[in-house]
């Protein structure tokens, strides 16, 4: 039988709405003829939601994969309740319905999913290993994916897990890559993370050599890498949540007129008024962190009566996983870095 493009018919509660939104989902694994099925190898766990669970859990493992396990089975799916994020997987395709769409995918191989796991049928038999340090968490177990689920071939040139973790934050280099002009003032807010990084070596590389690159970093050891890097020309530590601090730093840096461009990269809640405060009227804030609020942004916006264009971090772009691997295939120093951090 022929499920809907869009995975509504895995949908139990609350019916009619489309899986990401869905309180449960049908994580049964006999596939309809438009999905295919993953032996998942490892998850890659949203950074807001991971920071989340963590905390919550007092990085306890065993309460850690307690929560996720209860997650999974609760909802057929890993969205954290909290955060409503997901993350992605990798695996390897284990069967392929006769009308999925992409027939020259084949058994055998090794994807990743780029739809999040807030919407992917998922079975957790067993929880191998959560890696505290970098947001992934091995499993054995499967998932499914939809006819519209976007997926990734895995590249023989990089490692797996590497890939995982740039494939995580592609639609965020993609989009500086859209909005960030030669010339502009730029401001990364958490630019020492994993999508951090990769944003602003996108930055520094459309800025040519004119404009002005800033990076808000809370970690020393983190801004001090990316000074090192010479991923910014100036890297502020400060905590995104004092906004008015923020501004005031980044406005003396930018002869008080602040910036054009300002991506929010981090994984905590309130941030949405330092990156709206330092960026000039008419400027564009992109806020990829999950952690922002709408209404936060919307009202906060309206009460310092700044005129900036803001935008929903969509996580995908057209090009957006071909343009990140690229990225860590043309700089060494970001492939040892992920290497060291990822793999
Ligand atoms: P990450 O590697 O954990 O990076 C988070 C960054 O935020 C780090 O640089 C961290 O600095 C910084 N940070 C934390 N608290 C801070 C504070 N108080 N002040 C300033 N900086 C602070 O996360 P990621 O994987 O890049 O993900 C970043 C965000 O994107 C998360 O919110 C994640 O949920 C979201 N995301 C969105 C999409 C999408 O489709 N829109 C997809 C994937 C992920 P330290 O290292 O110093 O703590």
């Amino acid at each position: 039988m022929k499920g809907c493009k869009f995975g509504t018919h895995r949908v139990i509660e609350p019916k009619g709405c489309l899986p990401q939104a869905a309180k449960k989902i049908d994580s049964s694994m006999k596939i309809s003829s438009n999905e295919i099925k993953i032996d998942v190898r490892t998850l890659n766990i949203d950074s807001a939601s991971f920071t989340q669970i963590k905390e919550a859990c007092h990085k306890d493992v065993e309460k850690m994969t307690e929560m996720i396990t209860t997650i999974v089975s609760d909802r057929g799916k890993m969205q954290n309740p909290v955060t409503g994020s997901g993350g992605m997987l990798i695996g390897t395709v284990i069967e392929i319905g006769d009308d999925f769409p992409d027939q020259n995918l084949k058994i055998g191989d090794k994807i990743a999913t780029l739809v999040s796991l807030s919407l992917t049928p998922l079975k957790i038999n067993n929880i191998k290993k959560i890696h505290l340090e970098n947001d992934q968490v091995d499993i054995d177990g499967q998932a499914i994916l939809f006819e519209s689920g976007l997926y990734a071939v895995l590249p023989e040139d990089l490692p797996e897990k590497v890939a995982l973790a740039a494939l995580d934050v592609a639609g965020a280099p993609a989009q500086v890559d859209k909005l960030v002009k030669s010339g502009d003032r730029v401001l990364i807010i958490g630019g020492g993370g994993k999508s951090g990084i990769l944003c602003c070596y996108q930055a520094m590389k459309k800025l040519d050599g004119r404009g002005q690159l800033i990076v808000i970093e809370y970690d020393r050891e983190n801004a001090k890498r990316i000074k090192e890097m010479g991923l910014a020309h100036h890297v502020i530590i400060a905590d995104a949540r004092k906004a008015v601090d923020v501004y005031e730093q980044v406005v003396a840096l930018t002869n008080g007129e602040g910036v054009d461009v300002t991506i929010n990269n981090v994984n905590i809640m309130d941030t949405e008024m330092a990156s709206i405060l330092p960026t000039k009227d008419d400027g564009v804030v992109y806020f990829f962190s999950m952690a922002t609020s709408f209404t936060k942004s919307a009202l906060g916006a309206e009460g310092v009566g700044r005129d900036v264009t803001m935008i929903v971090g969509n996580g995908y772009t057209k090009g957006h996983a071909e343009l990140t691997l690229n990225l860590l295939r043309e700089s060494k120093e970001i492939r040892d870095l992920f290497h060291q951090l990822y793999a």
